[in-house]
């Protein structure tokens, strides 16, 4: 097929990287799609696969063929009778025990490590607390990766692990670079970790791993979402962007850091060198900063954003003016970065989350006044879907997405 002039492509082939659309490819292609529309829609039959994904059916038995041979899949029971009589469509589902997913959600003070089936259902889950020497700390993570291995050995295969970074990660050479909230210095993590697990490593920072794992499992409302923008505040701030269904990593694989974008010039002097950075306004650094000033002399002390966020709750009125001035430094930031992206949704995640009431229409009134586009065009913005943290869903999701995601060709 050659599209016309009104198709919608605008990528150029990657010709220092050619990967043309042999048969392999193609077959690997749709064989994720399979696997991502099981994911989505199961238990489903061949028919309703074929109606979504537009193939033939006698490709869909192929592939799904392929698909029970590898037990990717399973055909579940006998079928639902259907009212016009007939053979009944034999449902699909994955086989959850196909591939156990490990993620692992590295934090300055604590660390969890999941395991997770292909279902995406955790059935394990151990915290201990982040060691400040990056080699013996990773060592351990590596010893309970393995007993956990020992332990689920009803598993199939193990395709890797995921690990979200507190800070700047280039996930090209496997690198944890720099952080401010600990206290690691250029870790070949993926090295370390591979060789005491031997198992495939990827990794990527906090933010960047909770934006994929909210394109991937959002809510239902947004489940159709391509665009998505996604504000991690906690210690600082960092973004991760999702555009056309894939993470942004940028030239040098350290995109995100919106936080260090000057909102003020003459704003005080930021850790990176410029004066009045976002970060520096609305950051949970920021919001206890602003409320050391507010309590005044009898007000509580609190040194985390979980205890502020509690007293926010309990009806303190000067934690309460925090949170607030910090919903409008969020806006104002989300404002400039709407009108220079176009997300279709904005997704907030972090401490603050937990006061949505208080902030979201602050949030939401700080952007409607600044938008450039017209208000018909406004831009949902919403709290992390997630009950578990959102880095530790989206270090899952580094795997599944090695899974299930379609190459870019050409
Ligand atoms: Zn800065």
């Amino acid at each position: 097929m050659v599209a016309g002039p009104r198709h919608s492509f605008t990528r150029k082939p990657n010709l220092a990287d050619v990967k043309a659309a042999g048969h392999d490819m193609l077959r690997l292609v749709n064989r994720r799609i399979l696997l991502s529309i099981l994911s989505d829609r199961q238990p489903i039959s061949r028919a309703e696969i074929a109606k979504i994904s537009g193939l033939n059916k006698a490709t869909i038995s192929t592939i799904t063929g392929e698909l029970l041979k590898d037990s990717c899949i399973i055909e579940e029971g006998s079928g639902r009778t259907t009212p016009i009589g007939g053979k009944p469509p034999t449902p699909l589902r994955l086989n959850s025990k196909r591939f156990g997913l490990f993620g692992v959600d590295i934090r300055a003070d604590e660390t969890i490590l999941a395991l997770s089936d292909f279902n995406n259902r955790i059935v394990s889950r151990v915290s201990f607390e982040t060691g400040s020497v990056a080699t013996s700390f990773l060592s351990k993570v590596g010893k309970e990766i393995r007993k956990l291995q020992l332990k689920h050995d009803s598993f199939i295969e193990f395709p890797g692990i995921g690990v979200s970074l507190p800070g700047l990660v280039d996930n090209q050479s496997g690198r944890f670079l720099l952080s401010v909230v600990l206290p690691w210095r250029d870790v070949p993590v993926v090295n370390l970790l591979e060789k005491a697990t031997n198992l495939p490593v990827i990794i990527d920072n906090s933010a960047r791993c909770s934006a994929l794992a909210e394109i991937w499992h959002g809510k239902a409302q947004y489940a159709h979402v391509r665009n998505l923008l996604y504000v991690g505040v906690s210690t600082g701030l960092a973004c991760g962007v999702v555009i056309d269904g894939g993470l942004y990593r940028g030239g040098n694989n350290t995109a995100g850091q919106f936080g260090h974008i000057p909102i003020d010039l003459n704003g005080p002097e930021c850790r990176c060198g410029q004066r009045g950075c976002w970060d520096l306004y609305a950051s949970d650094k920021a919001t206890l900063k602003r409320y050391a000033v507010l309590r005044g002399p009898g007000g509580k002390r609190v040194s985390t954003m979980r205890k502020l966020v509690e007293l926010v709750e309990g009806g303190d009125a000067a934690a309460t003016e925090a949170v607030r001035e910090t919903a409008r430094y969020l806006g104002i930031g989300i404002t400039g970065l709407i009108n220079g992206l176009d997300p279709e949704i904005v997704v907030i995640g972090g401490e603050i989350t937990k006061v949505w009431g208080v902030i979201e229409r602050i949030v939401v009134e700080e952007t409607k006044r600044n938008l450039l586009a017209p208000r018909s065009h406004h831009v949902p913005i919403r709290p992390s879907a997630f009950e578990v943290r959102p880095s530790l869903k989206g270090a899952l999701t580094l795997i599944q997405n090695s899974l299930l995601s379609v190459p870019h060709m050409g």
